[in-house]
C-alpha cells in the first residue's frame, strides 16, 4: 500500500485542481492521499468527488500556517471537522494576513525595479482563497521578470529578500487545541526543514506531544538522511507518528513528486485511530476517509 499524506491544489498553491491531483495520484501509484492545501479546506468537496472515479482513497487536511516562539511552524491537521468556529476563524485570520500583504510585496517589487500589477496575482491565484508568495512569483514569470518560481523565490520573495513581506501566523499550542477539539489529528510538516537541524529539538517535541500533537513528518524531501534518522530516533521516544510525504505541488515545485515519500501502513492506521478517537471526543461530525 502506498500513502502520501501531504499534497497541494490548486486551492492553495499546487498548479493541478483537486480533481487532476486525484487522478495524477492513482497515476503515480498511490492508494492514499492526502490533499493537505495552505490554510483552507476549499479542495475537499471536488478532491473528495474525484477519489472515487481516479481509485485512490483521499484523506482530508489542511496545512495551517503557525508560529511558535517566533518561528513558522507547519501543522498539518487530518480530518478536522472544517466547520469547527474557532479553527474556522483562525483560517480567516490567516487568509486575511496573506491578500493583506500582497500589495505590500508589490510595492516592494516596485522598489526593486520590478512592476507587476495586483491583477496578476489576482489571475495567478484564481481558484484559490490563500493567495501566497508563490502566485507573486507566477505573477513575476508572466512578466518574464524570472524564469520560474524558484529563481522569484531565490531573488525576491524569500526571507531576507527584498520583498519578503511577514503574515499573520496561529499560535501553535492554540492550534493544537483547536484541530483536537474539531476531531482531528495533528502532524507537524517538514520540521527541520528551513530552519536548520535540531529546532524543534527532542524538549519541544515532547512538550508538543503533551499538548496534543500525534506524529512528525520524517520522510520529506527538505530533510537529509542524518535529519531523517534523528527525527525518526526523536519519534521513537515519544512514541509519536512518523509520516512520509511529497508536499506535491504540481509543477509548482521541482523534486517533489507523488509518492517520493511514503507513509508506512502501519502508521497511516495509528494517525486513523488516533483521529478516530478525537472524532468521539469531540462530539462533532469529522469528515472521515473517503475510499
Ligand atoms: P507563503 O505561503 O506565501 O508563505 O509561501 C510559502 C510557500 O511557498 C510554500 O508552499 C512553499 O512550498 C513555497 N515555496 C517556498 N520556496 C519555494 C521555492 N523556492 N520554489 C517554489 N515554491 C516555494
Ligand atoms: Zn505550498
Ligand atoms: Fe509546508
Ligand atoms: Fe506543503
Amino acid at each position: 500500500m502506498r500513502i502520501d499524506l501531504h499534497t497541494h491544489s490548486r486551492a492553495s498553491d499546487g498548479t493541478q485542481t483537486p480533481a487532476e491531483l486525484m487522478h495524477a495520484a492513482a497515476r503515480a501509484g498511490l492508494d492514499v492521499v492526502a490533499l493537505t492545501d495552505h490554510d483552507t479546506a476549499g479542495g475537499w468537496a471536488e478532491a473528495e468527488r474525484a477519489a472515487g472515479e481516479a481509485g485512490v482513497t483521499l484523506v482530508r487536511g489542511i496545512e495551517i500556517s503557525t508560529r511558535y516562539r517566533g518561528r513558522g511552524v507547519h501543522l498539518l491537521a487530518y480530518l478536522p471537522d472544517p466547520t469547527f468556529p474557532p479553527l474556522v476563524e483562525q483560517l480567516d485570520r490567516i487568509l486575511a494576513g496573506r491578500s493583506s500583504r500582497v500589495p505590500a510585496m508589490i510595492e516592494r517589487l516596485r522598489t526593486a525595479g520590478v512592476d507587476i500589477e495586483h491583477d496578476d496575482v489576482r489571475r495567478a491565484a484564481q481558484g484559490t482563497a490563500a493567495t501566497g508568495r508563490p502566485h507573486v512569483a507566477d505573477a513575476l514569470v508572466s512578466r518574464g521578470a524570472v524564469v520560474d518560481r524558484s529563481e522569484a523565490f531565490r531573488r525576491y520573495l524569500s526571507p531576507g529578500r527584498p520583498a519578503y513581506v511577514d503574515r499573520y501566523a496561529a499560535p501553535l499550542v492554540e492550534m493544537l487545541r483547536i484541530v483536537a477539539e474539531a476531531g482531528g489529528v495533528s502532524v507537524v510538516a517538514h520540521p527541520w526543514g528551513r530552519h536548520g537541524r535540531e529546532l524543534p529539538d527532542e524538549a519541544t517535541f515532547d512538550q508538543l506531544a503533551g499538548l496534543g500533537l500525534a506524529g512528525i513528518e520524517v520522510d520529506h524531501q527538505d530533510h537529509d538522511l542524518a535529519a531523517r534518522d534523528r527525527l525518526r530516533a526523536i519519534a521513537s521516544n515519544l512514541s509519536l507518528v512518523v509520516t512520509g510525504s511529497s508536499d506535491h505541488h504540481g509543477l509548482g515545485k521541482l523534486d517533489h513528486e507523488l509518492g517520493c515519500n511514503t507513509t508506512e501502513p502501519a502508521a497511516y492506521e495509528r494517525l486513523l485511530d488516533l483521529a478516530a478517537a478525537a472524532s468521539a471526543r469531540s462530539g462533532r461530525a469529522t469528515p472521515g476517509v473517503v475510499r
